[in-house]
């Protein structure tokens, strides 16, 4: 069992297979969640399960989970390993699906071998991860980790004006089970890294520890437009002066206090924007990311009191849009050890990470310890035709994703 490898050429011949379910007139990949094309792919996919002997079963929120398990070891939490098989518009072939076909060819290989699996091992793939069709992403993990109501998630009006609930009963992969019914060990999930750095750096593996919080505004000051030489300061309401003071504030506090968030102003308009006239508007972005949890929420609250202050002093307007607010995950520290060990088995470089992107795990990781593997991504492409990793990547991804499954079920 030391040298045991998964069928690179199977597991290949799959995601290809795969990559063809979805087309449209133009030859672009456009599976987007239930859809009738996400439904031929995910009757694809049923097959490949239904072929190994493998348990389908469906949760009432249209997530897939196959599960390979035996008399000895069915009543022990199962290792997970997943993703998502639903796309963007004329989308790669990899993002998600390698994290599901890679699941079920460390089942295969596992299986075929004749191992004897302690644990039952199920493959996930989630419903509506890239949430094109349905925003937000990541519903299915989401509505799975029991973080968010699943009538609320159903009542999901998309972008075509169709009903979550009422397209998840057209396409019939609505099941009975209670989102969050199967309860893993550890949750694992192979993914391309969608950034340069694994190819720049020349890794070949990536063990994810961390996933990036990040925090998204357009704030604007509004004042009185007026001469600059014939109002004096004290009888101004000047949007550029309530700016310096926010802005002084905001990186003093993230200076002074050594955060690991990162705070950038990276665009700013005045209006007029003359340089004689005293604006009258203000308009800037604010971007903070981090990849600790400590601090981020803090730092969020902190932007929003300021906020409030100039605002209660009662000369300039502020209206202050939050776009988006994940709060940053620390995935387990023991499965990133785990994979990291695997990866060096198995003589391949490999590399302590951060995502930048969002990912299933980070929702499941709020029930089960969870992690990630990464394989680089060229020219960090990704959501997009020009998408590629090489055969090898994926064959060393894999692997890694196989060895780090037996070194984790070999540890009780
Ligand atoms: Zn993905």
């Amino acid at each position: 069992m030391e040298h045991l490898r998964i069928n690179k050429e199977r597991l290949l011949d799959r995601i290809k297979t795969l990559s063809k379910v979805g087309r449209n007139d133009e030859g672009q990949l456009v599976r987007l969640a239930l859809t009738d094309e996400d439904k031929a792919g995910r009757d694809l996919l049923k097959s490949w399960f239904e072929s190994l002997g493998l348990i389908v079963q469906l949760d009432q929120f249209g997530n897939m989970f196959a599960t390979w398990q035996t008399d000895e070891n069915k009543d022990q939490k199962p290792l997970m390993i997943g993703s998502h098989i639903d796309s963007v518009i004329d989308a790669g072939i990899y993002d998600g699906v390698l994290g599901v076909l890679s699941g079920l060819e460390v089942v295969e290989t596992l299986k075929e071998n004749h191992f004897k699996s302690p644990r039952p091992i199920t493959i996930v793939a989630f419903t509506n991860e890239e949430g094109v069709r349905f925003p937000p992403s990541m519903l299915g993990s989401l509505v799975y980790s029991g973080d968010l109501n699943i009538d609320k998630a159903l009542d999901t009006i998309g972008m075509d004006g169709m009903r979550m609930g009422d397209e998840l009963e057209r396409i019939g992969y609505k099941g009975d089970n209670e989102p969050g019914f199967i309860k893993p060990e550890w949750y694992l999930e192979l993914h391309i890294e969608q950034g340069p750095i694994l190819e720049k750096e020349n890794v070949q593996i990536g063990a994810v520890y961390n996933l990036q919080g990040n925090s998204r505004r357009e704030i604007i000051f509004t004042g009185e437009a007026n001469h600059a030489g014939s109002t004096p300061n004290y009888l101004r309401k000047d949007p550029m002066q309530a700016f310096a003071y926010f802005s002084s504030r905001l990186y003093n506090y993230i200076n002074d206090n050594k955060l690991a968030t990162v705070a950038t102003i990276g665009s700013i308009q005045l209006e007029p924007n003359a340089a004689t006239i005293i604006p009258s508007k203000v308009t800037f972005t604010l971007d903070m990311r981090s990849p600790e949890d400590e601090g981020f929420n803090e730092a969020q609250e902190f932007v929003r009191g300021l906020l409030k202050e100039i605002e209660a002093q009662g000369e300039i307007g502020v209206k202050a849009t939050e776009f988006a607010i994940f709060e940053p995950v620390v995935f387990d520290e023991m499965l990133g050890d785990t994979i990291t060990e695997s990866a060096r088995d198995l003589n391949l470089t490999v590399k302590r990470m951060i995502s930048g992107a969002g990912h299933d795990a980070q929702m499941i990781n709020r029930i089960a310890p969870s992690a990630m593997i990464f394989v680089p991504s060229k020219d960090g492409v990704s959501h997009n035709p020009l998408e590629y990793t090489s055969d090898e990547e994926i064959d060393d991804g894999a692997n890694v994703l196989l060895k780090t499954s037996m070194n984790l079920l070999s540890k009780k």
